[in-house]
């Protein structure tokens, strides 16, 4: 099998595994109970909340574990529109972010909160002076992605950060595809909020972080007991916490290295595509762009069917729409940036690890050439085109 959707879910690394593996059967304790033997699990979700904070410049006190990140974005925009709309109802984000943060955006708006979406420009950038402009004096909340898990286009949030701060308006980013991938500092970034997930970044699924400056107000999201600093009720998740942890722990020490060969393969991977498959556009900023991102679009045929034929040849990828839940729409993504509806259709979005080979990539283009080629037999709009070009 040769994997290429790592935008999607990461292998657990075996240090991590290894990591979690006693906080099964041995280290079983409640962190939250007094005897001793608990001391094992509430030492180990302190290191990790440790190990997290390092990775992005916060305090410890300022990470607050989630069950993941759909979870962590859930919170942040709910909760401070909740705490904040004495001062105002609207909040910024953009068109292209997570359906975690644009269906929450959506639900406050039926909650009587405005919401305005910015657009982005061909290569998916927000454009800072467009978040400048639409402050207004009842604005309380910038959404912005840090990068965008479709077409890896790194958002300029320092800039945007920055804006906020200057207007006295909180600023939450959604780092779930950045957070191990690029350097992150929240306070050189001017973030105030920072959602993130363990299974992105080889750790476990199911398990997040909302990091929350301290100081900004912010209400619980799960009500019950008074773990982390009564802010988010249950009974932590240790194993996935201290998976986490020892994920952000390697993230931190390896990034340089995973990300400078990510980016090799990365730009080799587009360039065999662009210059060996015709009729092909690639996704998002070349520069500005996530070290293990590849989005393309091929004209004149289905992401969907490609796909299949490439499980069929075990490789995974992914359309980086919507389709799976059985919607025929194509991804919002791809038509932010512009892109007509039957050209985001023919979307291939391959995403690389850190154990990915330039052998995988040489067999997934070899056969995706074939493939394509098939395909595009197949299509009427193919056969038009190809008669008119004749
Ligand atoms: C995967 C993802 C999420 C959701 O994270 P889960 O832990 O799967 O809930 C949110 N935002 C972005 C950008 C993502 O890629």
């Amino acid at each position: 099998m040769i994997y290429l959707d790592n935008a999607a879910t990461t292998r657990v690394l075996p240090e991590v595994f290894e990591a979690m593996k006693p906080y099964f059967c041995e280290n079983y304790g409640n962190p939250s109970s007094v005897y001793r033997f608990a001391g094992e699990s509430k030492k180990a979700v302190a290191e990790a909340r440790e190990q997290l904070a390092g990775l992005i410049g916060a305090e410890a006190r300022e990470i607050y574990f989630t069950g993941g990140g759909s979870e962590a974005d859930n919170w942040a925009l709910k909760a401070v529109a909740e705490a904040y709309k004495e001062k105002g109802n609207h909040i910024i984000t953009s068109s292209i972010e997570h359906h975690a943060i644009l269906h929450t955006c959506q639900w406050l708006e039926k909650q009587g909160f405005q919401v305005t979406y910015l657009d982005v420009d061909e290569n998916g950038l927000v454009r800072p002076e467009d978040v400048e402009a639409a402050i207004r004096p009842e604005t309380i909340l910038i959404s912005i992605m840090t990068a965008n898990n479709e077409i890896g286009t790194i958002e300029p949030i320092g800039e945007i950060g920055a804006i906020a701060e200057k207007h006295g308006v909180l600023f939450h980013t959604d780092a779930v595809q950045a957070l191990g991938h690029i350097p992150l500092d929240v306070n050189e970034l001017h973030v105030d909020l920072l959602s993130a997930s363990g299974h992105k970044l080889h750790g476990p699924k199911g398990i997040g972080i909302l990091y929350v400056r301290k100081g900004v107000k912010i209400g619980s999201f799960i009500h019950g007991g008074s773990q982390e600093r009564n802010r988010r009720a249950g009974t932590h998740n240790v194993p996935g916490i201290v998976g986490m942890g020892k994920a952000a722990e390697l993230a931190a020490a390896n990034m340089n290295q995973w990300a400078a060969r990510q980016t090799e393969l990365r730009d080799y991977l587009i360039h065999r595509i662009e210059t060996e498959i015709p009729y092909v556009k690639v996704n998002g900023d070349r520069k500005k762009r996530l070290p293990n991102n590849v989005n393309v679009c091929f004209r004149f045929i289905e992401g969907e069917s490609l796909l299949i034929m490439l499980d069929s040849k075990g490789i995974c990828g992914s359309s980086g729409s919507a389709c799976t839940s059985g919607s025929l729409d194509p991804s919002h993504v791809l038509l932010a940036i512009g892109l007509p509806h039957e050209i985001a259709h023919g979307s291939l979005r391959l995403t690389l690890s850190e154990s990915t080979t330039k052998e995988e990539l040489d067999t997934t283009v070899d056969e995706l050439k074939t493939i394509v080629e098939r395909l595009r037999q197949m299509s009427p709009l193919y056969e038009d085109f190809a008669k008119k070009n004749r």
